[in-house]
């Protein structure tokens, strides 16, 4: 390998974001590098466990609304470059008591931005959609437009779009450090040293170690996905079983129905709520993991409470207030940064993509992205 090679733009971290980020800009022309620590794609970061559940009705905000119109509009762009399906409608439910912050969020992003929604009792639900066995003073969102991205293979997708337009890419090449360099940076690896006009940073729980201002702004957090075999499965099947997420008493569930894999799936947001170590990861799924999965399973869908088929383990990064960090670095604007999803990001890379590719070419970006600036935090 060359001691020092000059690139436009450099992308460190090769998971959701990264992948999506080198798309963009070697979409624009940039003579673009990927470094990823791991292999490309790998299972040891934040996109791991098949798919991921999109929705527009968005309880989190309203103002995420617009960016995932847009980002729905690319991932079918992408479906049609990489010849994939990507993404599955199967309509999405957000579920809780209605004067709780799932419903009442996901009602507001509904109306604000007039997406076409119902609201559910309990009983309709479960004569619609018979998996669902919710509590009477439950009610659910349903709004059609949601549905699942088959994840691992969008970071394939976007990879594979970045390379067929003349990306380079190295896998199992770790960054080490970055610094600017005049109106550019320099990036050090653990084999070589590059030159670029631009860096985008999206290297998910490890930001902190390459950016340290954001080592206590974006905390890491061990979570895990369980597959069940269904009772019924004709319950849980995609024309059947809208994806969802729940506010329980027990916690926020969210769910899919089968596809891709055996199993119906289910997951809870901060599971054990255990920040972890990024040298300590407890990769290896425990009892305490499945009963905390069990208990919204037994009583929210008790005919896929059969048999455990796999559990996954992957990684959170939160910020204090849930929301993400989208914004140029504070001292050197010639760098861009993708962090902190709190868990709920991945629908949106492939708009991250574009607004990381906006940030380091054009220095702005149409879309909104005021309420993620590093400011906040
Ligand atoms: C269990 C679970 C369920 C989820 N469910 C949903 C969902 O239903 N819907 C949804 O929208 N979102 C969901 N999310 C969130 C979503 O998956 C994440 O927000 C998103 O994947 C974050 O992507 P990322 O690119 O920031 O991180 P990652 O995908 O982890 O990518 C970061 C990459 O950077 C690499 N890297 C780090 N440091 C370096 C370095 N120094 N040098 C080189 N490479 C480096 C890493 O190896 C990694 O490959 C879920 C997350 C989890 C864990």
């Amino acid at each position: 390998m060359d001691s020092s090679r000059t690139f436009d733009a450099i992308v460190v971290g090769l998971g959701s974001m990264g992948s999506a980020t080198l798309y963009h800009l070697a979409r624009r022309g940039q003579r673009v590098l990927g470094l990823e620590q791991f292999d490309v794609p790998n299972a040891l970061g934040s996109s791991v466990g098949v798919n991921r559940i999109i929705r527009l009705a968005y309880a989190e905000h309203p103002d995420y609304v617009p960016l995932l119109v847009r980002a729905y509009e690319l991932w079918r762009e992408l479906e049609t470059l990489s010849r994939e399906r990507l993404l599955v409608i199967t309509g999405g439910l957000d579920v809780g008591r209605e004067n709780e912050e799932t419903v009442r969020g996901s009602l507001l992003s509904c109306q604000v931005h007039h997406l076409v929604h119902e609201l559910l009792d309990a009983g309709t639900v479960q004569r619609r959609f018979p998996g669902y066995q919710l509590p009477h003073e439950m009610v659910a969102v349903y709004q059609p437009d949601g549905g699942f991205l088959m994840s691992e293979r969008c970071v394939v997708a976007h990879t594979v779009a970045a390379l067929d337009l003349g990306a380079e890419i190295h896998g199992r090449e770790r960054a080490i450090s970055w610094s600017a360099n005049g109106a550019g940076v320099r990036v050090t690896t653990e084999s070589g040293t590059y030159e670029a006009g631009s860096l985008v940073v999206t290297a998910g729980p490890w930001v902190g170690e390459l950016v340290a201002e954001l080592a206590p702004l974006a905390i890491p957090e061990r979570q895990v996905l369980l597959w069940t075999q269904p009772r019924r499965p004709e319950f849980f099947r995609t024309q059947a079983f809208p994806v969802f997420t729940m506010q329980a008493p027990e916690g926020r569930f969210y769910g899919f129905p089968v596809f891709g894999v055996p199993g119906f799936k289910i997951g809870k947001y901060h599971h054990r709520r255990q920040t972890v170590r990024l040298d300590a990861i407890d990769r290896a799924c425990h009892l305490e993991d499945e009963t905390v999965l069990r208990e919204g399973l037994r009583r929210y869908f008790p005919d896929a409470d059969g048999p455990t088929l796999a559990m996954k383990v992957c990684l959170f990064t939160n910020t204090s207030d849930e929301h993400f960090i989208l914004d140029r670095h504070p001292d050197h604007p010639q760098v861009a940064i993708a962090a902190g999803f709190s868990g709920h990001g991945f629908k949106f890379c492939s708009v991250v993509g574009e607004i990381m590719a906006d940030l380091v070419l054009e220095g702005a970006t149409r879309h909104k992205i005021d309420p993620f600036r590093l400011a906040r935090l």
